[in-house]
């Protein structure tokens, strides 16, 4: 027996495992738990979608793609950004079609982090961001938000936190955890800040198709931001598509082609069959975002008043598929809160604390599960909060 553990790169022990990992392994481990945990959508893939990965199949369409991804794939992806941001993304130079949003993340940030870079991350945060900043060598800095702000980055905050060493900022609009749109006013606003230091942005737009309230807003096209905007969706949220693992980025032709050199060693290309697939998706899927999107809306509308009456106060969140409500009147750290959910009552929900600490007091709660999951998981919560 050799010792492993005197193997491992430094880089691998000292990253920290995901909160949110211990929690489903809990809820793994009990039987009938209702989640309100993962960030995923409860419908199944479009028909039409599926059918056309098959059809692919059925022609033998299974080698690589170019790295870069299916050129018609590429196409629908610039044709749908247009219309999203207003932007001419040239297809064969400016997109690059990924292994699911987390690879585009991934790429983007070992495209531009020298050691020691700093990258501001709007706290609380999803999960992903701070681990891939250190995995490309960067230095994460949390940039807090409050709750009584609906967790929306203020300008000031922003400033504050830009040393000599920042070089980009994440912002995630609609917000994993919290739902968070943010306005395009919003948006100039930090976009005068980004300006005037200098920065590069990551915008991760996986949520973009659901918002429940207003027009989306792309940082991408905010007055002088799309050059110096590193743009990032995929398929997985909006079309229901999580096990496809298939994303994009786009941006500036000098960044894509330092992305493009990263993906080329690293996965060569995204799955062949999924991308046949998304461009069915692009085509013809938009019916049925509209259909999900409906019912999310409803969904949202149920939980945040439910919370509200009980006590968990929380704002509506104007997208995604997550509310992020207050549980300060348990006087319980949002850890205990939900680990005493789970054993006693059976629910599963996230502790606000893993996407920050901004997220102290807080939970995530998914409604992407059925009505009558939400209106039973409702209840339960509602009883565990009465002892409070
Ligand atoms: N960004 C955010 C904000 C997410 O919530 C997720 C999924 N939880 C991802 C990126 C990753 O998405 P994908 O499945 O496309 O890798």
């Amino acid at each position: 027996m050799i010792e492993h553990s005197h193997y491992l790169s430094n880089t691998a022990k000292n990253l920290k495992p995901s909160g949110i990992r211990k929690f489903f392994d809990l809820a793994a481990g009990m039987e009938g738990v209702i989640s309100l945990g993962v960030g995923e959508p409860d419908f199944v893939t479009s028909w039409n979608v599926r059918e056309a990965c098959i059809q692919s199949l059925e022609q033998g369409y299974t080698s690589y793609t170019g790295n870069a991804g299916l050129i018609e794939l590429r196409e629908e992806i610039s044709y749908y950004l247009q219309k999203i941001t207003n932007k001419y993304y040239n297809p064969k130079s400016q997109l690059l079609v990924t292994v699911g949003a987390s690879q585009a993340l991934d790429i983007a940030l070992r495209a531009i982090i020298n050691p020691g870079d700093e990258v501001l991350i709007i706290d609380p945060s999803f999960v992903s961001y701070a681990a891939l900043v250190d995995l490309a060598g960067g230095v994460p800095v949390m940039v807090r938000t409050k709750g009584e702000e609906e967790f929306k980055l203020q300008p000031e905050a922003l400033e504050a936190a830009i040393t000599d060493k920042t070089k980009a900022i994440i912002i995630c609009s609609p917000s994993n955890p919290t739902g968070t749109v943010l306005r395009k006013e919003e948006l100039e606003r930090l976009a005068v800040i980004i300006e005037k230091h200098d920065l590069l942005v990551i915008s991760d737009e996986i949520y973009s198709e659901l918002t429940y309230d207003e027009e989306y807003t792309s940082f991408a096209s905010i007055e002088g931001m799309t050059d110096r905007t590193i743009l990032i969706s995929g398929f997985s949220k909006a079309f229901a598509m999580t096990g496809w693992r298939l994303g994009y980025v786009a941006a500036n032709e000098e960044f894509l082609q330092a992305m493009l050199k990263i993906h080329q060693y690293s996965m060569l290309c995204a799955p062949t069959m999924a991308q046949y697939a998304a461009i069915e998706a692009l085509k013809n899927g938009f019916d049925d975002v509209a259909h999900m999107k409906k019912s999310y809306r409803q969904r949202r509308n149920l939980v945040v008043s439910a919370l509200n009456d009980m006590g968990l106060t929380c704002h509506t969140p104007g997208g995604a598929f997550y509310v992020f409500p207050s549980i300060r009147k348990t006087n319980l750290t949002s850890e205990q809160f939900a680990e005493q959910l789970l054993l006693e009552e059976k629910v599963a929900v996230v502790p606000g604390s893993v996407f920050g600490e901004s997220g102290e007091g807080y939970i995530r709660c998914s409604y992407a599960s059925s009505l009558e999951q939400l209106q039973e998981a409702l209840k339960k919560m509602q009883r565990f909060v009465d002892k409070f």
